[in-house]
Parts: structure tokens; C-alpha cells; sequence
């Protein structure tokens, strides 16, 4: 077994039933992607849509792509047709967006909000104050082909253990006021996408549901 193969055997060995792990394969080769996928990994995460779509071209058709980065308006078009879920949407415009371009490709597409848990200021998504202000039932019972199935959040890059699981503890109680309050009775409102390579376990133990995971899969990356 190669090294790829290797590390998502053994992450995915010490998942609890249910979480699933999204590789995510930004800046790798399909040659690299190849690998994952021949031990039978389908789940891939990309931040970028242009990087995306040329992978797409070269890649097997039944892999089930997770866009993670964020996403510009204009951009929405060239994947909804194919994409499997929208981890970062981070408006309601964009989710307006979506639900259109889903819409005229004939789909319905999962999406998960991206909130903004880190202590950072340079990650995207909603804010916990402006969450409080936005009927969800109502938006979602007009969006007719999206359907928001979760949270998605990325924590601090840090090593302070203690700060890292307060992110996450945060993005789970907001998850249960979803579940209680703003998105009461939608089964499907089920993810909680939280934990990289360096805080993946830690989410885990706060109750992640989905694992975006790159360089504990692929190496370190190498930005060119
Ligand atoms: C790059 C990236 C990841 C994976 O990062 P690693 O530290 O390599 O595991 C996860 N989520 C998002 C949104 C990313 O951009």
C-alpha cells in the first residue's frame, strides 16, 4: 500500500461511525488523487474552483466533490452542475446564488453555512451576532433546490489545545440551536463539518460529523 493510501486507512480507522473524512486535495496531482481514490476514497475537498474544474476534467465521474474555499459569486455557475456540497457558504446572497444556478442545472445541492468560530480575523463566514438575526425557515423553505444540510467552521491555527476545542464546542451549541430553534424539524440538518490535519481528533471528540483533512493524507503541502 502506498503512503496516500496508508494514512487514509488509518484515519479512517479511528473514526467513530458516522463522520465521514472529505481528503482534501488542493495544490495535489491527479496522480496523487488517483491514489486515494484507488483504495476507494470518493470524497475530495477543493478550495478553488478553477483547480477544481480542471481536476474534474481528468478525474473519475464518480468522485463526490466538496468545494471548502470560499466562493465568489460569479464563480457558482461553472460548478453547479457537478459539485456533491458547498462546505463555505458564508451569505445569504450566495446562498440565494446557489439555489438559482441549482435551479437552471436541473439539481438540488447540498450546502453547509460556514460560521466563523477562530479568534483570526482573516477566515470567512457568518457571524455568530448576524446568525440571531436571519429567519433560516423561512430561507430555507423558499430555497427549493438547496438544501442546507449543517455548519461547517475551521478553528484557530493553534497549538493552545484548550482555545482549539472552545471553537469547536462553540460550533456545536450553535449546531443544536439550529437543530432546536432556527431548523427545527429538517432531518436532514445533520453535519458538523470541523477538523483539519493538526485538530481533527479534537473535533472529533466535540462532535464533528465530517473531517477535511489534507496534509495528514497527501504531506505537507508546497505552495508554488
Ligand atoms: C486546506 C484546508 C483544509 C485541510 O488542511 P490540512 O491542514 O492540510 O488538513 C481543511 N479545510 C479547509 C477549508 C481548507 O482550506
Amino acid at each position: 500500500m502506498g503512503e496516500i493510501a496508508g494514512n487514509i486507512e488509518k484515519i479512517k480507522e479511528s473514526l467513530p461511525a458516522g463522520v465521514s473524512l472529505i481528503a482534501v486535495s488542493k495544490t495535489r496531482k491527479p496522480e496523487e488523487i488517483m491514489e486515494a481514490y484507488n483504495c476507494g476514497h470518493r470524497l475530495f475537498g477543493e478550495n478553488k474552483v478553477q483547480e477544481l474544474l480542471v481536476k474534474k476534467e481528468v478525474l473519475p465521474s464518480d468522485i463526490q466533490w466538496h468545494l471548502i474555499g470560499h466562493l465568489q459569486s460569479n464563480k457558482v455557475k461553472l460548478i453547479a452542475p457537478f459539485v456533491s456540497m458547498i462546505e463555505s457558504v458564508d451569505s445569504i446572497r450566495l446562498l440565494e446564488l446557489i439555489n438559482q444556478e441549482a435551479k437552471k442545472a436541473g439539481r438540488q445541492i447540498d450546502v453547509l453555512l460556514q460560521i466563523h468560530i477562530a479568534t483570526e480575523e482573516t477566515k470567512f463566514g457568518f457571524d455568530f451576532s448576524e446568525v440571531e438575526t436571519i429567519n433560516w425557515a423561512a430561507i430555507s423553505a423558499s430555497m427549493t433546490n438547496v438544501r442546507i444540510r449543517g455548519l461547517m467552521g475551521m478553528a484557530s491555527f493553534s497549538s493552545n489545545e484548550q482555545m482549539v476545542r472552545r471553537e469547536f464546542r462553540k460550533l456545536k451549541s450553535l449546531f443544536v440551536s439550529f437543530r432546536e430553534h432556527y431548523l427545527r424539524n429538517i432531518d436532514y440538518f445533520s453535519e458538523i463539518s470541523m477538523g483539519m490535519s493538526g485538530d481533527w481528533p479534537i473535533a472529533v471528540e466535540e462532535g464533528s460529523t465530517m473531517i477535511r483533512v489534507g496534509s495528514a493524507i497527501f504531506g505537507q503541502r508546497k505552495y508554488s
